[in-house]
């Protein structure tokens, strides 16, 4: 088969212009992402090839002259958008001292054909590796696959050029630049210069698209204000964790953060403070939980959320000590927050033993936390029950009721006391078993004054062994007894005048009473009764 050269100059010309026209409206002729740039390019490159084909009018060398400035041109044009489509500073001396070059070279070596195919072929190369380079360079800042289009198409420029060099010492020079024989050569360097246009062209645009769609995600996941991710992204991330965290038997802690005070936060202090408040606790949130797979949530209004991968509750909990403290650290004046300053409540739920069937009862668990903590006085944390105790509290498979286990570690060591702390569970988990059983109200009252009569009777034992053991805390850990017993009367007289459900009652009995005080508070009197009772054989062991 055979090509006609000059036909396929035409289709060059044609295909180069219609190009360059459709990047340019696609530009909208503005300088946006060097997309105007690489439109002049793809018509100047079109363009040249105009000039060759003018030797009659213009003579040779001022049309191979013009063909030759066109071609050096729509490199430097292309740099030129390259550069700017990266938002770097183009280094305007090494795009466009090649082009000068190109046409001293043209002019002194006008006369020696070989050398001046090799001289501007080779200064065109070095052109095209600039911009080769530069797009390698800036392959991992560009997005999609756009750019891989746009580097196969200047792989095959400079392979071009520098076969063109090549072969100008080794064939035949004239059938290089001639254009009225339609030699091999020719046709395979015009179909080359077909493909490059192509290629640049097509890769250039989806390079734009691509930037385009990135940015569009980033922004339908981020929070406008803050820069956290939103909603939709912690649906995506809070879906896949889940699964991971199923499958590898991993931890997943959720973390949820609430500004105290912040409705008065912004009546007094005014609605654009109050966003900038809000910047600066999602700094500090961002900050804390800055670990690879972390991820920092604006869950609403002012409330966030930290979804932490392959975290512990006891490292979750240190975390959201520390993030407490950076918020009140920022110092931020808050005349209607008692302590003077913006602080955060923090509640949080752990993932581990597979406690929880779902994100959704982890997510309510770390709300739920959230709601004690700011019940229990704000700026604190508040870790929820099950992630707190795990392996105490475990779930009758299959239905879901959860009772308490007593283990040998939370044994005190004294007798007394510990009998007593197993009663309490065991009333818990009868008052748990009624509950689930939604067994009626006076059933269910009864069960509830047993329990306070129990907590009542090992309240006054355990202050009258403490006292004797000398424990130093005892007066105040007596006080903490009467606030909690008054707390279970209370609720109690409630619960029978029917203003309080069984939920909040079993909340504060089991969760205040028996998980917070027996099993966490009265251990700081544990090493007092071993030292005044030394019982070797019954120290608590883990099981
Ligand atoms: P608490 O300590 O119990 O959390 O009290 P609070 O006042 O912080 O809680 P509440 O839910 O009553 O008030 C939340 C306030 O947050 C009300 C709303 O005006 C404000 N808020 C929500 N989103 C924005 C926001 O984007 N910018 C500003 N400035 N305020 C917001
Ligand atoms: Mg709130
Ligand atoms: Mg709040």
């Amino acid at each position: 088969m055979t090509v006609h050269f000059q036909t396929l100059l035409l289709v060059i010309m044609v295909t180069g212009l219609v190009m360059a026209i459709s990047v340019g409206a696609v530009a909208n002729w503005h300088q946006r992402d060097g997309m105007t740039y690489w439109a002049v390019g793809l018509a100047l490159h079109a363009i040249s090839y105009f000039f060759v084909t003018q030797t009659g009018t213009l003579g040779e060398f001022g049309s191979f002259l013009i063909y030759i400035l066109c071609r050096a041109c729509s490199w430097a044009v292309f740099a030129e958008g390259l550069y700017q489509f990266c938002h770097r500073p183009a280094p305007r001396a090494l795009i466009w001292t090649p082009v000068v070059l190109t046409g001293v070279s043209f002019v002194l070596l006008f006369d020696q054909l070989v050398a001046r195919i090799i001289g501007t072929s080779l200064i065109g190369a070095v052109q095209v590796l600039l911009s080769l380079l530069f797009m390698w360079h800036m392959r991992h800042e560009t997005p999609g696959r756009g750019k891989y289009f746009v580097i196969v198409g200047l792989v095959i420029a400079l392979t071009l050029l520098l076969l063109r060099a090549a072969g100008a010492t080794q064939g035949d020079p004239a059938a290089i630049v001639s254009l009225t024989t339609s030699t091999p050569i020719q046709a395979v360097s015009g179909f080359a210069v077909l493909t490059i246009l192509m290629l640049l062209s097509i890769g250039f645009v989806l390079m734009s698209k691509d930037r385009a769609d990135n940015l569009n995600r980033l922004l339908a996941t981020r929070d406008e204000l803050t820069g956290l991710a939103n909603r939709r992204r912690m649906r995506e991330v809070l879906t896949s964790e889940w699964s991971r965290a199923s499958r590898s038997g991993q931890a997943l802690a959720l973390v949820m953060i609430d500004i105290d005070h912040f409705k008065n936060y912004n009546d007094q202090y005014g609605h654009q403070a109050g966003d900038v408040c809000l910047q600066q606790v999602a700094q500090s949130i961002a900050v804390c939980a800055a670990r690879a797979g972390d991820l920092a949530v604006r869950y609403g209004g002012e409330e966030f959320l930290l979804i932490l991968p392959d975290t512990e509750a006891s490292d979750a909990q240190k975390l959201a000590q520390n993030l407490c403290q950076a918020v009140e650290a920022l110092g931020l004046r808050h005349l209607n927050s008692p302590s003077g300053k913006v602080t955060v409540s923090v509640g949080l739920a752990v993932q581990t033993e597979r406690l929880y069937e779902d994100a959704e009862s982890l997510l309510r668990a770390a709300d739920e936390a959230l709601y004690h903590a700011k019940h229990g006085g704000r700026n604190q944390v508040q870790v929820a029950l099950a992630s707190l105790l795990p392996g105490t509290l475990v779930s009758r498979t299959p239905m879901k009721l959860v009772q308490l286990i007593w283990r040998r570690a939370y044994e005190s060591g004294n007798p007394l006391i510990d009998a007593q702390h197993q009663t309490l569970f065991i009333d818990a988990n009868k008052l748990l078993g009624a509950a689930f059983d939604g067994r009626p109200a006076d059933e269910v009252e009864k069960l509830v004054q047993v329990f306070v009569a129990d907590i009542a009777r090992h309240f006054q034992d355990e202050e009258d062994i403490i006292k004797r053991a000398g424990y130093a805390g005892a007066a105040e850990h007596a006080q903490r007894h009467r606030i909690l017993l008054a707390g279970a009367r209370d609720l109690l007289t409630r619960f029978h005048g029917g203003s309080v459900g069984v939920g909040e009652l079993f909340q504060y009995l089991v969760h205040e009473v028996v998980a917070r005080h027996v099993l966490i508070a009265d251990r700081d009197f544990f090493s007092s009764l071993n030292a005044a009772l030394p019982e070797p054989g019954r120290l608590p062991t883990e099981t």
